[in-house]
């Protein structure tokens, strides 16, 4: 009970620390709490601590826990949407964040209508240099963004990253300061309110790049 209490807490602790290094407000900073493969129990001991906004990545395993959980958490889809199964987060997802083509835009505006939502979104942009990850590239955002405005049911609240999985500090900076700087581009025209990047290993240098919500895992819940 204790532990998941203070890893929050040192958590925070060290938000702010980096905040003031970087000149941000750590009012400014969401906290996603990442809940893939952790228990329902866990999930409540981190809900009862103040915790309410908590990300899965698979719609098999969030449409199970939803259901035994308070009504009031926003439920954050971070992890590669099929199409297909659209359909059973579109009811209740407070924010899809990994919108990678306009294929699955379109499918979520015709959910959300169905369901009589606006289903808030973020554009997945591929940031990293591997193969494997999903994403838009940064030269297809601004056609996406422009044909975005014929989907009435959905909103694009901002952008989305995942920076390479490396070592490498320097090369991680590289990718989350790109990201930052195309969110400080579209912000003004798009009206860009979330920048969704950083997770256990490298939110200090998301913060310091300018994100805006950070989707922590091991660091709330342990390894998995
Ligand atoms: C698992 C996951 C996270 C959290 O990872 P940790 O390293 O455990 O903090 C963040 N974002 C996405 C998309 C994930 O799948």
């Amino acid at each position: 009970m204790a532990e998941i209490s203070e890893r929050i807490t040192s958590l925070q602790k060290n938000i702010e620390r980096i905040c003031v290094s970087s000149n941000r407000n750590p009012a400014d900073i969401t906290i996603i709490g990442v809940t893939k493969t952790k228990s329902v129990e866990k999930i409540q001991e981190a809900y009862n601590l103040g915790l309410r906004d908590l990300g899965e990545n698979r719609v098999q395993e969030l449409i199970q826990k939803y259901p035994e959980l308070p009504k009031n958490i926003r439920w954050h889809f971070i992890g590669h949407l099929q199409k297909n199964k659209v359909k059973l987060v579109a009811p209740f997802v407070y924010l899809i964040h990994s919108i990678d083509s306009m294929e699955l835009l379109e499918k979520i505006n015709e959910e959300a209508k169905r369901n009589s939502r606006i289903i808030n979104c973020l554009l997945e942009i591929k940031i990293a240099k591997e193969e494997t990850k999903y994403g838009i590239s940064p030269n297809n955002l601004e056609k996406i963004l422009s044909e975005s405005k014929n989907f009435p049911n959905i909103t694009i609240q901002g952008l989305m990253g995942m920076a390479t999985f490396t070592d490498d500090k320097k090369q991680i900076k590289e990718e989350f300061f790109l990201l930052g700087e195309l969110f400080q581009q579209y912000k003004a025209a798009f009206g860009f309110t979330i920048l969704s990047m950083g997770m256990s290993s490298d939110y200090e240098i998301a913060i310091a790049c300018g994100t805006t919500h950070i989707r922590i895992g091991t660091l709330i819940f342990g390894e998995r």
